[in-house]
């Protein structure tokens, strides 16, 4: 393995994902230490936590206990470098780039007929690993703009009960787009009152008041606790006006995505802190028979719905968990991701996890669906190829 294919197989693993397999209990992304004698009271206040943007976990008190996903595998394992790296080789082959996606084999054993309906495509691109490796490293950069990053507070100030009331109440202090700048760039992006109403978008018409009426109600640390403050003390989400919440089966929020509606604010979207519970419109997700559009990012999205097409978003193209896996019961999945080199890096990642799982993908525009005529352009995105204006 040459040290480009060693740091794509990093970035292709969740941390979360290896620490839980290797037995460890991770809630809300922290565990107890390793070494609990040198805590007090044995670590029962877990010190250890995991980034999984980073790839990384450190414990708050012990210096040397951290490192990335072989450092723990090495930690919890007791063992040597290359040790940690043949059991995550052995347990997470199939994420190793070359690895035949279980898929294959499948299609080879079926029927001719239910074969013909699958594409019989190539990889997205023919690119060399020091290519790949370079496309892998533009993702990461293109996630890593999504990720709200500050040091995580060591004691949690609420719990998760507390936590998602606050998310909630804030979510409903802010009002609908309609007649706002937030439905001017909207209706730009052809998506429209039907589909406001039917995902609960939300917008802040007045920065000032709502900062404040919420500094009332709550404890200035607890809001900077619930990520929805800065560490200056005041609202995130000044440059990022409009508001996707993600809706759960019962149409409940306890997280969201906040977008800039000027075009020169970078970056683009602020995400909650925390982990992404599941995708976007994950309601799609409804165990009926049937495909599944997967997009990258809400506004893609949205464009579907405006479509009456059933799609869900994740927030960047390496934010996919695989323990979301299981919500894709009996469905198919068109990947369609962006059209360009880290959309295309994406696609290819998101093939290899699916067909890991025996989840049939096609790749949107190769055929089989209602648009095979598709054709995106270099550098477009669903709602460019819908008509949607930037
Ligand atoms: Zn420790």
């Amino acid at each position: 393995m040459t040290e480009e294919e060693l740091k794509q197989f990093k970035a292709a693993l969740s941390i979360t994902t290896v620490a839980m397999d290797l037995g460890l209990p991770v809630v809300r992304g922290r565990c107890r230490c390793f070494f609990p004698t040198r805590h007090a009271h044995g670590d029962r206040t877990p010190s250890v936590s995991f980034s999984e943007e980073r790839g990384t976990f450190r414990c708050w008190v012990c210096d040397d206990v951290r490192g990335d996903v072989i450092s723990l595998v090495q930690f919890v394992k007791n063992c040597s470098f290359l040790e940690a790296l043949n059991w995550l080789k052995e347990t997470y082959g199939f994420l190793l780039r070359g690895a035949k996606p279980q898929v294959q084999n499948r299609i080879s054993t079926t029927s001719s007929a239910s074969a013909s309906t699958m594409p019989n495509r190539a990889p997205a691109s023919n690119v060399s690993l020091e290519q790949s490796a370079a496309l892998v490293a533009k993702t990461a950069v293109r996630d890593a703009a999504l990720e709200y990053r500050s040091p995580e507070p060591a004691k949690e100030l609420v719990s998760e009960d507390e936590r998602k009331k606050i998310i909630l109440s804030f979510l409903k202090m802010l009002s609908p787009v309609d007649k706002t700048p937030a439905a001017a760039y909207l209706a730009r992006r052809r998506i429209y009152k039907p589909i406001w109403d039917k995902m609960l978008l939300r917008t802040i018409t007045d920065y000032g008041a709502l900062n404040n009426k919420l500094k009332e109600t709550y404890d200035l640390e607890v809001l900077k606790y619930v990520g929805l403050f800065s560490e200056k003390g005041n609202l995130r989400y000044y440059k990022h006006p409009l508001f996707f919440p993600y809706l759960d089966t019962k149409r409940r929020s306890f997280y969201f995505q906040a977008r800039a509606i000027d075009s020169t604010v970078v970056p683009k979207e602020l995400n909650l802190r925390g982990t992404v519970p599941f995708p976007y419109n994950v309601s799609a997700l409804d165990e009926r028979p049937g495909w599944v559009y997967l997009c990258e990012g809400v506004v893609d999205t949205l464009t579907f719905l405006g479509q009456r097409i059933a799609a869900i978003g994740i927030p960047g193209v390496r934010s996919f968990k695989t323990e979301w896996l299981p919500l894709f019961k009996n469905k198919s999945v068109v990947l369609c991701l962006d059209k360009d080199e880290a959309g295309r890096s994406g696609t290819e990642y998101l093939q290899t996890v699916f067909a890991n799982a025996n989840i049939r993908t096609v790749v949107l525009g190769d055929g089989v669906d209602q648009f095979g005529k598709l054709s995106m352009k270099e550098g477009e995105d669903i709602n460019d190829w819908f008509g949607g204006k930037k």
